[in-house]
């Protein structure tokens, strides 16, 4: 099928053709998690949004290489590059070592990530494994003229650089009205402008987490990172760039900076970058304190929170939105997507159970195909591509109950367009079946109750169990190794 993938370039502020910088090939590097504190539902937003684009590439036949970073060193509290280390700060609060709180968070990271059913990035380097990369890319923006040292601390010269290049491209601000909006520099300040922003940062005695470098012992800015590990392995110039929209205006923005000051290139041609959760209409964040932890979620533990919701109904609930509108998150909305989602894979449940017929006459398949991809390829509208998957659940319906007839070809290319869409491209899964093992246990349970009130001779209680499980289509049979359960 000719497909023609239009997304949203940041950039240029408008929808653009997707033409990979080599044919065939897709090189994506999404800014990842800070690690010092548990994940919220509005990162597992951005990273599941990524995960729907890093699949859908894929699907569309892209050998993609998706680098996703671990940040794990040189992250300040404030904006000023100022402050303690994030990772310091957590560490003497919970009496470890700042490398400790890395492993810890990574994993939570990653524990959380797999419950969304995401596909692990194809490279995850970290901030602390990459730090001669960092100091490299900082001596060369040094002996490019973009960046100068005082006291240990190397600055990026952003007036110098203003004269050559572009410094707001990517958020279109105006640059008197930045200049206006950043305070006066005092006294102390050892920062020529006002917007310069350190790339390596002296460290005081009390600082942990220190590396030597040309200019002393220090540790590297936040945005090098990303610049030196995008660089790293995926060139000077890659195709996309992604995070979320928080990041455009300081993070990205001094990105670009970095990699045009060092190699004289933009680094990527198309910049994606999702829209915020929110909660009650306010961002999601660690410091508003209106953060979900997902757990938190899934177990349905908190005051704002009716009941516990499954990590796919969940990943349902952010795909019915569009990566680039904000999602407001409510009872109401999760709850009509858990709804939504149940509705997919029990429509989906029934393909197994349909009796076919020798002429189809539930309409064209190969159209419903055509809008779906159309919706994918239109800057991957997943909204879209569920409202046509509903339409789908409305004729598997229909067929089920005899209304509608399809034939066993049919049934076969409709069962391959469902596993690509709603599993490949969407990433969901069914997990209303629950894995054996964890079914196991529940039928013990069941079961031991069961052998309970046969003991008391309680037949009434036994013989409804086992009428109940029938009815569910499990079935019980007693045998010289105890009670033993199948479905039926
Ligand atoms: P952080 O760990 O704070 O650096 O954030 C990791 C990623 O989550 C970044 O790409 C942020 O833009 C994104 N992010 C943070 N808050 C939200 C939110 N409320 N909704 C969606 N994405 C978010
Ligand atoms: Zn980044």
């Amino acid at each position: 099928m000719e497909h023609n993938l239009v997304l949203y370039n940041t950039l240029t502020r408008k929808k653009e053709k997707f033409v990979p910088i080599h044919p065939n090939m897709v090189g994506m590097y999404v800014c990842g998690p800070t690690v010092y504190s548990d994940v919220h539902l509005g990162n597992c937003r951005t990273f599941v949004s990524f995960d729907l684009i890093f699949r859908y590439l894929v699907h569309l036949g892209y050998k993609v290489r998706y680098v996703r970073n671990i940040t794990d060193a040189g992250h300040l509290e404030g904006d000023n590059d100022e402050g303690d280390d994030k990772f310091a700060k957590k560490a003497k609060l919970e009496q470890l070592e700042p490398m400790e709180i890395v492993q810890k968070y990574t994993i939570g990271f990653h524990d959380v990530l797999r419950m969304f059913n995401t596909i692990p990035p194809s490279i995850e380097p970290t901030a602390t494994g990459h730090i001669s990369e960092q100091i490299e890319m900082v001596q060369q923006i040094i002996d490019n003229g973009f960046a100068y040292e005082v006291n240990g601390t190397v600055y990026f010269d952003v007036e110098k650089y203003v004269k050559e290049y572009n410094y707001t491209i990517l958020t279109n601000r105006n640059l008197e009205d930045m200049l206006n909006n950043t305070r006066e520099l005092g006294g102390q300040d050892e920062k020529r402008g006002r917007l310069d922003f350190a790339l390596w940062i002296k460290a005081k005695p009390e600082h942990i987490m220190r590396w030597p470098s040309p200019w002393g012992v220090g540790f590297p800015g936040w945005h090098i990172e990303c610049s030196a590990m995008s660089r790293k392995y995926l060139g000077d110039q890659f195709d996309i760039h992604g995070g979320g929209m928080d990041l455009a205006a300081t993070h990205h923005t001094n990105e670009i900076a970095q990699s045009e000051a060092c190699n004289h290139t933009s680094p990527a041609k198309y910049w994606m970058h999702t829209n915020m959760l929110t909660v009650n209409g306010a961002r999601m964040s660690k410091s508003a304190g209106n953060g979900f932890l997902p757990g938190e979620l899934f177990t349905g533990d908190h005051k704002l929170l009716n009941r516990g919701y499954s990590p796919m109904a969940v990943r349902f609930f952010m795909l019915q939105a569009h990566y680039r509108s904000t999602l407001d998150f409510s009872n109401e909305a999760l709850e009509a997507a858990d709804k939504g989602y149940k509705r997919l894979m029990a429509a989906i449940g029934l393909l197994d159970k349909i009796v076919t017929s020798p002429k189809s006459n539930f309409g064209n398949l190969e159209e419903i195909k055509k809008r779906s991809y159309a919706a994918m390829d239109d800057d991957f509208n997943s909204p879209v591509l569920i409202a046509e998957l509903f339409e789908v659940v409305r004729i598997i319906n229909s067929i089920y109950d005899g209304k509608l007839t399809i034939t066993e070809g049919d049934l076969n290319e409709l069962k391959d367009y469902l596993s690509a869409f709603v599993y490949d491209i969407l990433g969901l899964k069914d997990d209303q079946v629950g894995d054996t093992d964890n079914m196991d246990d529940l039928m013990q349970i069941i079961i031991n109750l069961r052998n309970e009130a046969k003991k008391n001779k309680d037949f009434v209680t036994s013989d409804r169990i086992r009428e109940h499980l029938t009815a569910v289509g499990i079935q019980l049979k007693d045998s010289k190794d105890g009670t033993l359960w199948n479905k039926i």
